[in-house]
């Protein structure tokens, strides 16, 4: 009886596990189709400088739109990784940010980039050609990383990392502060920005020692000569916080929302309206 129902509830969980793996085979098959279409594309969000208010850049952000809704990067982005995509996925984004932030003049555009991009040999020639291509200037184009990569992958990251830069490229370090946050990683890999991991940003609402840290981080970058980025900026008194300590950008929903270049457009003309 009781080992009746024992193998009942094996047959159970092995076909919950066959469901499980249909539905991300058939996400893997939608997420395919997806890179070589529209459904897949970047949008934008607006970066500021901190003293003046005005727009200095842009972060493009990868968004899928399926017929059943709107599936977050933090969801597809590592299930690309998983299934040999994210080169083709990474390509894709950077290839339509690059042909859509061309004719904003005088904007830097920032792309994420993922450790398993930057690892690929040949991912500095096809940006190399991607820019030469769509006749955009490497120098408005900054690469954003996370620190998890230069962990890895140390010497391949710093050869992509040389290559690139040659011709203009520069890097971000993303999400400072929610992993290791390693100065040596900052040093050694010559980063031309930080970014502070908007967790930072909000613990600085906290009673306690949240703006300490904060304000000890960007005093860190200031320290290396390394311009400060940060994320998640909702409060005016977060960023009235940030600009004292001497962080130069913001970045953040009080600033504008990721949003479509026709969107972002808009704002540029009336920036009453982000
Ligand atoms: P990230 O690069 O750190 O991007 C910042 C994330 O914070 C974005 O989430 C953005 O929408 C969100 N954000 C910005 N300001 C605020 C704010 O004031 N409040 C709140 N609550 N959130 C804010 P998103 O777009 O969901 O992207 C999540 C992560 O997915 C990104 O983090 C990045 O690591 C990754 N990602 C997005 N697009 C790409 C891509 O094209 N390629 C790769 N490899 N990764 C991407
Ligand atoms: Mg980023
Ligand atoms: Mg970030
Ligand atoms: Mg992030």
């Amino acid at each position: 009886q009781a080992k009746e129902s024992g193998r009942g509830r094996a047959v159970e969980y092995s076909r919950a596990l066959d469901g499980e793996r249909d539905r991300l085979s058939t996400l893997e098959g939608q997420l395919r189709a997806a890179i070589s279409s529209e459904a897949i594309r970047p949008v934008f969000q607006p970066v500021v400088s901190a003293s003046s208010g005005h727009i200095c850049g842009v972060e493009a952000l990868a968004r899928w739109q399926t017929p059943a809704g709107f599936v977050s990067p933090e969801v597809f982005i590592p299930l690309a990784e998983r299934a040999g995509l994210i080169d083709a996925l990474g390509m894709h984004i950077l290839e339509q940010a690059v042909m859509t932030a061309r004719a904003w003049t005088g904007l830097d555009l920032s792309v994420n980039v993922s450790p398993m991009q930057l690892c690929n040999p040949s991912f500095p020639s096809q940006v190399t050609d991607l820019l030469q291509r769509e006749d955009f200037d490497p120098k408005r184009l900054t690469l954003e990383i996370t620190e998890s990569v230069l962990m890895s992958n140390p010497e391949t990251s710093r050869r992509a990392m040389e290559t690139l830069r040659k011709i203009g490229v520069k890097f971000a370090l993303d999400d400072f502060g929610c992993g290791y946050a390693s100065i040596g990683a900052l040093r050694q890999f010559g980063f031309e920005r930080m970014k502070i991991d908007r967790s930072l940003v909000w613990a600085s609402d906290d009673e306690g020692q949240g703006s300490g840290v904060l304000e000890a981080t960007i005093a860190l970058a200031v320290a290396l000569k390394i311009p400060v980025t940060a994320e998640g900026v909702e409060t005016s008194r977060q960023a009235q916080l940030l600009r004292s300590a001497g962080c130069q950008q913001l970045q953040g929903f009080l600033v504008g929302k990721p949003m479509s270049a026709t969107e972002l457009e808009m704002v540029m003309k009336d920036p009453e309206v982000a």
